[in-house]
């Protein structure tokens, strides 16, 4: 949850996740429609997936949760970082664990000129990362260097007067330690105009399924949407992509939701479907209540659009 989300943001629903899912036995056995629930607007919901296929193949192997880094490096969605952090943590694996904060802070102590992220870069990051550690107590000096990155060697203004390990560190002698990590070209911004569709019937909104073989949040509820057209083609482009024909009504608002490197610019509006509430052909469609919708997996857009519609 904390790959890619601030722990105010995922304290909420770490503490729901674990007290539904309270074990590794009770994760495996859950269903997959369950768990990416309530993982519902965090997005990345192929990370929740590979939790619980990882949960699965714990218990299918006897229940015990490995004991090596290798063991771990075998599951499903744990990576070398993941796999670092809990071996130290938990095992006292002598193991550097190099999430984005703890780049930040070794490549401005080397004064880094490489991109961390290219190979040269990223083989002296974790020499310099391995160096750092404590041979005796791994987990704590790996949570030490992640901490002072989050606190002291932030991105915009490090806090280098503070800071224990200054005499080291390259980036302060140069009085720009904001420089580093210097990172090459960044993906391109780009962007796109959509137009999200709220169909209502008695209380319920129509929402549909992304296929489960999507690239991305595959099996994932949202909103029926088309790429931003005159009111005449959006029916269209609706109708095309879901099937039955649609009519489109008045603007409920416009907002912007952003994807990694894609940012939205949606307008919401008001849907009708003409020929009756049958959605014949095209993907998994469904109805649901407010309440019914904290019981699937839906984007993060789908939130955002509830939250707009009740302003
Ligand atoms: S001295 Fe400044 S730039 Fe260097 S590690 Fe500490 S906070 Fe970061």
């Amino acid at each position: 949850m904390l790959q890619q989300t601030r722990v105010e943001t995922a304290r909420p629903y770490f503490e729901r996740f674990i007290e539904t899912f309270p074990s590794v036995e009770a994760l495996a056995a859950a269903d997959v429609e369950a768990v990416l629930s309530h993982w519902s607007g965090l997005g990345y919901y192929q990370r929740a997936r590979r939790l619980h296929a990882a949960a699965r193949r714990i218990v299918e192997e006897g229940g015990e949760f490995p004991t090596t880094l290798e063991g771990w490096l075998e599951l499903p969605g744990v990576g070398r970082y993941t796999a670092a952090a809990v071996t130290s943590i938990v095992l006292a694996v002598r193991e550097p664990a190099i999430d984005g904060n703890v780049m930040r802070v070794v490549s401005r102590l080397l004064g880094q000129e490489e991109d961390p992220k290219k190979k040269v870069g990223s083989r002296a990051i974790e020499a310099r990362a391995r160096d750092l550690l404590d041979p005796e107590r791994p987990g704590d000096s790996n949570q030490a260097i992640m901490e002072l990155g989050a606190t002291l060697c932030r991105p915009r203004r490090p806090r280098c007067s503070m800071c224990p390990l200054e005499s080291d560190c390259r980036a302060a002698t140069t009085g720009e330690p904001e420089r580093y990590p210097v990172l090459g070209q960044r993906l391109p911004l780009l962007r796109h105009r959509r137009q999200v569709a709220v169909v209502e019937s008695t209380g319920r909104l129509l929402l549909f399924r992304r296929p489960v073989d999507s690239a991305r949040m595959a099996g994932i509820w949202e909103l029926p949407w088309s790429d931003w057209a005159r009111k005449e083609k959006s029916e269209v482009a609706l109708g095309d992509r879901y099937g039955g024909r649609g009519e489109v009504g008045v603007t409920r608002g416009r907002l912007r939701h952003c994807v990694t490197n894609r940012l939205f610019q949606i307008e919401v509006v008001e849907a009708k479907l003409r020929s009756g509430l049958e959605v014949a052909e095209g993907p998994e469609a469904g109805w649901f209540s407010r309440p019914e919708l904290a019981g699937v997996p839906v984007t993060g857009l789908v939130g955002k659009v509830l939250k707009l519609l009740d302003g």
